[in-house]
């Protein structure tokens, strides 16, 4: 046993026993079996966790994470006529602070629903990253590259992503990320330009790419290549690449992202509510090496941010898509959530093991939508819902316990959220 944990965590079921998780600092120092009434161990704190199911926390790939603002502002639109008379339009009235509360308001969602680090791409970075650090999550927080003419200078996003790139990093729960939005959004010189600053300070570039049947025709005809091609000849495709959505990469250009390492983010509730065709090729790409994972999207085309929900969308979509039910099983699921997103964005080891970043969560299963419990990780992804998340904790801290979190005055960050989302779509 060690001496001393910061946090214990006691009897929580773990792989089919009943274990004491130590943590000490931001790491898992022991994980040893249950034994009842152990004398005091001297842990600052101790959680009892008899009968609640342990995993690692869950990383969502992907999200805009101040769009929780347009939640359900704009349902069941056709895309460019949702962007057009909705989402830009409140966009364009969006301050730093708006997104800051949008933020909070996704971050806590995001605790009550164990997930721990999001991967992000939005407008007012700073306000972002300021969320994250109050929260006490973890995320990669992307300086957006997009070109939209006079409204948004592409030359300013260059001089400032070249800027936070340039900074001392220290070492934290926060990571800059390239995020140049799209290739049609982008013009191809500055996605050039993006791989040669992304690989000077060994950035991640996370891109949308191959969301529409549209967009590869666009791209064979302006071009003469498919996208993933394309970002190639730019210099961007190898272990840094995470390229979201997918769904229309053909065979060659999964070929080509998996040899090189590149992550791939599906995205299926969005790919459905918004109708943008396709299904991620999944088992073809997990062939040919693609790292896949998992994200929500923003909320405005969800509307959660729900990575449990994602999950079971995953699994079922996929299996559809191959007419075969033992595409994408339940364990797998989870490793897009859990263990191929902690390789990629460089978290170490995802289990609750000896060594690991204390990221994890406590499921409760004992509600008659969760019982009996056969198979924990079946319970997890096929039954669960966000609601069943007991406790979440990251790199050491207890975000939430008993369905309580601790990190902030939750119904402040609720009503500061409702009223900047109001100001923006209202006024
Ligand atoms: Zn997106």
């Amino acid at each position: 046993m060690t001496a001393r944990a910061d946090l214990q965590i006691r009897g929580a079921l773990l792989h089919g026993s009943s274990v004491d998780i130590a943590i000490t600092g931001d790491r898992i120092t022991a994980v040893t079996p249950h034994l009842a009434g152990t004398a005091e161990t001297g842990a600052a704190r101790v959680i009892d966790a008899r009968g609640l199911y342990a995993f690692p926390s869950f990383r969502n790939a992907h999200t805009h994470v101040a769009m929780v603002l347009f939640r359900g502002y704009g349902d069941d639109m056709p895309l460019m006529q949702w962007l057009q008379t909705r989402i830009w339009p409140a966009e364009s009235k969006l301050t730093a602070e708006h997104v800051y509360h949008g933020a909070r308001l996704g971050i806590l969602e995001m605790i009550r629903g164990g997930t721990t680090f999001f991967n992000e791409m939005y407008w007012h970075r700073d306000a972002i990253v300021r969320a994250v650090e109050d929260m006490g999550v973890r995320a990669v927080v992307g300086q957006t590259l997009i070109d939209l003419g006079e409204v948004a200078p592409i030359a300013k996003q260059k001089a400032e992503l070249e800027r936070i790139a340039r900074e001392p990093r220290a070492a934290g729960r926060v990571a800059l990320c390239a995020a140049p939005h799209s290739i049609y959004t982008v013009p191809f010189d500055d996605l050039r330009w993006t791989a040669q600053l992304a690989g000077e300070h060994d950035l991640l570039v996370h891109i949308h790419l191959s969301e529409t049947a549209g967009e590869v025709e666009r791209c064979v005809a302006e071009h003469g290549c498919r996208p993933a091609f394309l970002l190639e000849r730019a210099g961007l495709v190898n272990e840094r690449l995470v390229v979201v959505h997918g769904q229309f990469l053909d065979d060659s250009e999964l070929d080509l992202l998996g040899s090189a390492g590149a992550a791939l983010v599906t995205n299926p509730a969005a790919n459905l509510k918004l109708a943008t065709g396709g299904i991620a090729p999944y088992s073809r790409a997990r062939r040919a090496g693609v790292r896949m994972l998992l994200g929500t999207d923003g909320a405005a085309s969800n509307n959660t941010l729900s990575m449990i929900e994602s999950m079971k969308l995953a699994a079922l979509l996929q299996k559809h898509r191959d007419e075969d039910a033992t595409t994408l099983p339940a364990a797998d699921a989870l490793a897009m959530a859990t263990s191929t997103a902690a390789d990629v964005f460089g978290h170490g080891p995802a289990n609750v093991e000896v060594g690991a970043a204390a990221d994890l969560v406590l499921l409760d299963f004992s509600g008659a939508a969760t019982q009996p419990v056969h198979d924990p990780v079946s319970a997890l992804v096929y039954a669960a819902v966000a609601a069943d998340v007991h406790t979440t904790i990251c790199a050491g801290r207890v975000l939430m316990h008993a369905r309580t979190v601790e990190v902030c005055d939750e119904q402040e960050v609720i009503e500061s959220a409702r009223r900047a989302a109001f100001h923006v779509t209202r006024d």
